[in-house]
C-alpha cells in the first residue's frame, strides 16, 4: 500500500552524517505491530557528541546572515513541498495518524517552515529614548537580539513534523543551532527533516537528531551546561521534571490540557457539529487542544447530543493509510487500556455513554459521554484519546466555573451570539487562548501559542519563539564627554 522505503537501520543523524550507536531498538507500527525500521538508542557519550557539534555549529550559524538563513528555511519549504505525500505517509506509517490529517499535518509543516523563513527577516531590536531620563542625556542606544546557542528541543509523537518545526524552524531563522531529541515512537519524521535540512545546505552540524529514550537522551541534553535552553512539548509530568532540572536555562514548556468548549443557548446546533467533531476526534483525540470537554446550554442540549452522538457514530474506524479512515489506534496498547479503564471508571459513577466506549478491530471507537463528574479523569485529566464528555449547563457563567475550575488552562471556545457573553468569557476564562465562535482546537502556526497553569509556560508561533530563542542586548553611545 506504501511506496516509503522501509529503511532496515536509522542511525543518529550528527554533524551532517550518520553516525551508528551501540545499540538499535525495533520501532513497531502502532496500528499493526509490524516492524517499520530499527532505530538507534543513543547513549549519554553520542548525545554529547551531538552536543559538541552544536555547540560547534553555533560559530557558523550565528553569523550567517539573515537572507542565507531565510533561504535554507525556503529550501526546505521546496522540498517538502515535493515530496509531500512521501512525508505524510512516513508520519501516517509510525503514529497510525490517518492519511488524511497526516497530509494536513505536511501542509502545516510547509507553512511553518514558510513562516520561519520569513521571521529570519525581521529579527530586530528598538531604539531608546535615553534622555527621558535626566541621567541619560547625550546617549543613544538600542537594542539587539542575539540567538542564544545550543537549544535543546525535545518533541512528543502526536505531530511529530510539525511540532519539530516549531522548534527547528525558528532556532535556524534566528541562528541557533539544535540537539534534536524525538519521541520515540516518531524518530522518523524528524530524521526526515533532517535530510531535507542537509540537502537544503544547512551547514552540518546546526541539526542533530538524537534518537532514544527520555530518560537517557533527554536527561543529557538537560544536564549539559554547554546547552543555554531547552525547548519541550510534551506531557506536564515530564515538562516539570524537565523545569525542576533546568537551573538558569531558559525553559519553553508546551504542555497538555483538558479543553472545552461552551455553547450558549443562541447556538445554531448545525453549524458547529462538524467542527465539534473535528476537535474532538482528530488525530484519535491525541491532539494538546483536542475538544474534550462540551458545556451546552439546556436550551440547545439535547439537540446537540442527538446530532453529535450521530455524527460521532458514522466516523469510518481502521487503517491509517486508507484515505477515508477518520480514527485508528493510539499510539500504544497500554494508552488504549488506559483510556478504557478512565471510561470504565465513568461508568462505574453514573456516567452514560452514548457512543463507542469499547474497541473495534483493536481501534478505540469515538466516545461520547454525558453527566460526567467534573472528578472523574475523563473531565479533569487530559484523556488524549477519541473521548468528549457533554455536560448540560444553566448559563454562560457556570460553565466558565467548570471551564476554569482545572489544573490546565491551553484554549478555551466560546459559541455564542451575546457581545457581553463573549467578553465576559474572553476576560475571566484561565487560559492561553480564547476563541470566540469556534473550538479550542483551532491553531495556525504564526499565531502566539502556549498556555497557563500546568499546561506550560512561554510561547511557540514563529515571532513568539524567536523571541524565547534570542536574547536582548542593549547598546549605548555616549556622543558627549559626560
Ligand atoms: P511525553 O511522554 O511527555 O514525551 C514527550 C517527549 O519527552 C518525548 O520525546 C519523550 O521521550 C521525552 N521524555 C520522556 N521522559 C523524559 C525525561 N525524563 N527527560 C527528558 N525527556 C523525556 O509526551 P507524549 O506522550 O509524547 O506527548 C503527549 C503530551 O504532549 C500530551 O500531554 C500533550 O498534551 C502534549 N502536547 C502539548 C502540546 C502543546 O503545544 N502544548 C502539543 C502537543 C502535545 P520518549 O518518547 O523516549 O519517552
Amino acid at each position: 500500500m506504501t511506496n516509503v522505503k522501509v529503511v532496515e537501520k536509522k542511525h543518529l543523524f550528527i554533524n551532517g552524517r550518520d553516525v551508528e550507536a551501540d545499540n538499535y531498538a525495533p520501532l513497531y507500527s502502532p496500528y499493526s505491530d509490524e516492524v517499520i525500521a530499527d532505530i538507534a538508542m543513543a547513549d549519554e557519550h553520542l548525545t554529547k557528541e551531538a552536543i559538541k557539534a552544536a555547540q560547534e555549529a553555533f560559530l557558523v550559524i550565528s553569523k550567517m546572515a539573515a537572507f542565507e538563513r531565510s533561504a535554507i528555511l525556503e529550501k526546505v519549504v521546496e522540498l517538502l513541498k515535493e515530496r509531500a505525500d512521501e512525508a505524510a505517509e512516513v508520519i501516517a506509517i509510525e503514529s497510525a495518524k490517518p492519511i488524511s490529517f497526516a497530509k494536513g499535518e505536511v501542509t502545516r509543516t510547509i507553512e511553518t517552515y514558510k513562516f520561519a523563513a520569513e521571521e529570519a527577516k525581521r529579527i530586530h531590536g528598538e531604539t531608546i529614548p535615553f534622555d527621558a531620563a535626566p541621567g541619560g542625556v547625550g546617549r543613544i542606544g538600542y537594542t539587539v537580539r542575539k540567538p542564544i546557542g545550543v537549544i535543546g528541543a525535545i518533541t512528543p509523537f502526536n505531530f511529530p513534523m510539525n511540532l519539530v518545526a516549531h522548534k527547528v524552524g525558528p532556532a535556524i531563522a534566528s541562528g541557533n543551532s539544535i540537539v534534536l531529541k524525538p519521541a520515540s515512537q516518531t524518530p522518523l519524521s524528524a530524521l526526515y527533516i533532517a535530510e531535507l535540512f542537509k540537502e537544503a545546505g544547512l551547514p552540518d552540524g546546526v541539526l542533530n537528531v538524537v534518537t532514544g529514550s527520555g530518560s537517557v537522551v533527554g536527561e543529557a541534553i538537560i544536564k549539559d551546561d554547554r546547552v543555554q535552553m531547552i525547548t519541550f512539548t510534551g506531557s506536564p509530568a515530564v515538562g516539570i521534571g524537565i523545569r525542576n532540572k533546568a537551573g538558569l536555562k531558559k525553559t519553553t514548556l508546551e504542555l497538555g490540557s483538558n479543553a472545552a468548549v461552551i455553547l450558549d443557548k443562541d447556538t445554531n446546533i448545525d453549524q458547529v457539529i462538524d467542527r465539534c467533531i473535528l476537535g474532538a476526534f482528530s488525530n484519535q483525540g491525541q491532539v494538546c487542544i483536542s475538544l474534550q470537554r462540551v458545556y451546552a446550554h439546556e436550551e440547545v442540549y439535547d439537540q446537540f447530543v442527538e446530532k453529535f452522538v450521530e455524527a460521532a457514530k458514522q466516523l469510518k474506524v481502521g487503517n491509517p493509510l486508507d484515505p477515508e479512515t477518520y480514527i485508528s489506534s493510539l499510539i500504544s496498547k497500554k494508552e488504549t487500556e488506559r483510556a478504557l479503564s478512565w471510561i470504565e471508571e465513568a461508568k462505574q459513577n453514573d456516567a452514560v455513554v452514548l457512543a463507542g466506549g469499547k474497541l473495534k478491530d483493536g481501534i478505540l471507537e469515538p466516545t461520547v459521554i454525558t453527566n460526567v463528574d467534573p472528578l472523574l479523569k475523563v473531565s479533569c485529566q487530559e484523556v488524549f484519546a477519541p473521548v468528549v464528555i457533554v455536560n448540560k449547563v444553566k448559563s454562560v457563567e457556570e460553565a466558565i466555573g467548570y471551564v476554569n475550575n482545572s489544573r490546565y488552562g491551553l484554549q478555551a471556545g466560546v459559541y455564542t451570539k451575546n457581545i457581553d457573553h463573549a467578553l465576559f468569557a474572553s476576560e475571566a476564562l484561565e487560559v492561553g487562548a480564547v476563541m470566540i465562535n469556534d473550538i479550542p482546537t483551532f491553531r495556525v502556526d504564526n499565531m502566539p501559542y502556549g498556555g497557563v497553569k500546568e499546561s506550560g509556560t512561554g510561547r511557540e508561533g514563529l515571532k513568539y519563539a524567536v523571541e524565547e530563542m534570542t536574547e536582548m542586548k542593549l547598546i549605548v553611545w555616549n556622543r558627549g564627554d559626560k
